[in-house]
């Protein structure tokens, strides 16, 4: 077992590497970009529509992609290889919630449906990690032996998904079942694997919800604090788990307390 090392050496070191963050264009993982660029990262950003980033931003790389191409996730991962060296942070952001129900009064609920929403939720934040992951076993180890950090995604609705989400808690508690095994294969190489469940956080991805969704959001009271979480809170969380190197193979809450009612 090696010797803790300096808190400070390795800070200095995190601030000098580069980080890919998926669903960056929205929300949750633009945010996160937004606090890793201020850190000093350089940071490749990917999603469906960046046009939230404008004309870009000094040591910001915008690819357009769907997380759930293979070839992308390769082309994507490569370049900013070769631009910046392996990353030493991924942030999978990606997601669409995607609420509907199994039956409906026309039918069961389309295949097709179900499976888009684990393809873009669970599918492509495996890509993301396998490529990157890929990158980091090559990458430079700091002080501690630590070569990269993969945060991804969940969701409370993983554990406990209301009426119609079916297909977003199977898809968000896939992401949170499979961070035990991954940091059990992957602590070998030095890399890290956390997931953060959110409760509810103000982005488009709420704001964009019908009537009906918003009127259930809005009754949820967490124990405290009683109001939505800030994207900024969700980036500070990432940033405590890229320093905090203790922390592995958990799936945590970031939720006020909140547990979600049937409906
Ligand atoms: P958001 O809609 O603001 O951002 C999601 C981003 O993912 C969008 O920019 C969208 O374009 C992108 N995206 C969707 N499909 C994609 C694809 N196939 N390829 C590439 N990019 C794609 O939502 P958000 O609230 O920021 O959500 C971020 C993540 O957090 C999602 O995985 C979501 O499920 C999860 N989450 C959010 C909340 C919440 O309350 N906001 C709660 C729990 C979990």
């Amino acid at each position: 077992m090696r010797q803790s090392s300096n808190i400070s050496d390795e800070k200095a070191q995190q601030s000098s590497v580069s980080a890919v963050v998926t669903g960056a264009g929205s929300g949750l993982g633009y945010a996160c970009c937004q606090s890793l660029l201020a850190r000093g990262y350089r940071v490749t950003a990917v999603d469906l529509n960046l046009d939230a980033w404008g004309d870009g931003a000094e040591n910001l790389v915008c690819e357009a992609a769907d997380v759930a191409s293979a070839a992308d996730a390769e082309r994507i991962l490569q370049e900013h290889a070769e631009r910046w060296g392996a990353p030493g942070v991924l942030v999978n952001c990606a997601g669409v919630a995607a609420p509907g129900a199994t039956l409906r009064p026309d039918g069961p609920m389309a295949l097709d449906e179900f499976r888009r929403v684990l393809e873009i939720n669970t599918v492509g934040t495996f890509n993301y990690l396998r490529v990157a992951a890929r990158h980091m076993q090559g990458g430079p180890a700091d002080a501690d032996g630590q070569r990269g950090v993969i945060v991804n995604t969940s969701s409370v609705a993983a554990f406990d998904g209301m009426v119609g989400q079916a297909a977003y808690s199977a898809s968000k508690g896939a992401v949170a079942a499979m961070t035990l095994p991954l940091a059990r294969e992957l602590g070998k190489y030095g890399i890290r694997v956390v997931a953060i469940a959110p409760g509810v956080f103000s982005t488009p991805m709420v704001h964009g919800m019908k009537e009906k969704a918003r009127d259930i959001v809005s009754a949820l009271r967490p124990p405290f604090p009683d109001r939505l979480g800030h994207p900024d809170e969700f980036a500070a969380m990432v940033l405590s788990i890229v320093d905090q190197h203790l922390l592995n193979g958990v799936v945590i809450r970031l939720d006020g307390g909140i547990r979600l009612p049937p409906r």
